[in-house]
């Protein structure tokens, strides 16, 4: 059984309504202003503007929905990272370029931004998407983010070159050029400010907050960047011998504590960005 569910406006559910008037099934639920059942898929049509599509196989149907609501799906190149706010582990960052006839398959599979997906969900469809959608990884360990910082690098600085090495190489790889949307960390101008110094620099990019939203090769790219940096953290783990947790609370306190005591600060430079207040406020002597 397989779920969609979408956002739509108040005239789109309105006209949503007329399209299935004579598929529509009794349903006492006050919240829904429709369901019905139409080559068996369940279309549940919520009041609050959601539209949940149930049933074996639900693409076929969904774009038909798109079809009638006149939303035509597009190719994009997407980039996103993760690992920004994490003490321990690399910064990952992925451009993943999505056909306008992967969309459904994609939305089929779950694809959402990572952020509201578990890691069990993120393992699960990673690296589905991994193998189907043309893409580029790039995984900046720890120790050569401590080195940049030690060099006058900032974050913002590290990202937009990762980002745009990894928009340069993912549209080096296509034939047609496509909308490029990058989850938007910090002004345009600023973005291609820290640009200044490369050779090759990717320029028509949209800047979008809450990019993932916009569309959904921004959402692949931070599930396949997320996974990257799962197996990072399962490898330095082991490597290490302890646990390494993830953001950059009180366990990551302790654990900094705990590895310090055992490896010194060149073990932890390996595993660490150094320049987290987790680490910089403790006494590591
Ligand atoms: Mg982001």
């Amino acid at each position: 059984m397989k779920h969609y569910t979408m956002s739509v406006t108040e005239k789109e559910l309105e006209k949503l309504n007329k399209v299935y008037q004579y598929h529509q099934v009794e349903d006492k639920n006050p919240y829904l202003l429709f369901h019905a059942k139409h080559n068996d898929i369940e279309i549940l049509g919520y009041k609050t503007g959601k539209v949940l599509l149930q049933g074996a196989e639900v693409t076929h149907e969904l774009v038909a929905i798109k079809t009638h609501l006149n939303k035509e799906d597009y190719a994009a190149i997407g980039s996103d990272e993760v690992g920004t706010g994490d003490v321990f582990g690399p910064i990952v960052v992925c451009s993943v370029f999505v056909n306008k006839s992967e969309i459904p398959l994609l939305e089929e599979l779950g694809v959402k931004d990572s952020k509201n997906m578990t890691d069990q969900k993120i393992i699960e469809i990673a690296p589905k998407l991994a193998k189907i959608l043309i893409h580029s990884l790039l995984i900046l360990p720890p120790s050569k983010y401590n080195k940049l910082v030690s060099e006058g690098y900032n974050l913002n600085k590290m990202k937009a070159l990762l980002h745009n090495q990894g928009i340069v190489k993912t549209s080096s790889k296509l034939k047609e050029s496509v909308p490029v949307i990058l989850d938007q960390f910090c002004t345009p101008q600023l973005y291609f400010n820290y640009l200044k110094d490369e050779t090759l620099v990717y320029r028509d990019i949209d800047f979008h907050t809450k990019a993932e939203q916009v569309h959904l090769s921004v959402a692949a790219a931070s599930i396949i960047a997320r996974y990257a940096f799962l197996v990072k953290m399962k490898q330095y783990s082991q490597k290490i011998g302890m646990k390494l947790p993830k953001g950059a609370g009180k366990e990551v306190d302790e654990a900094i504590q705990i590895l310090h005591e055992k490896k010194g600060n060149k073990g932890l430079n390996l595993i660490a960005k150094m320049n987290f207040k987790n680490v910089t406020k403790q006494d590591l002597s």
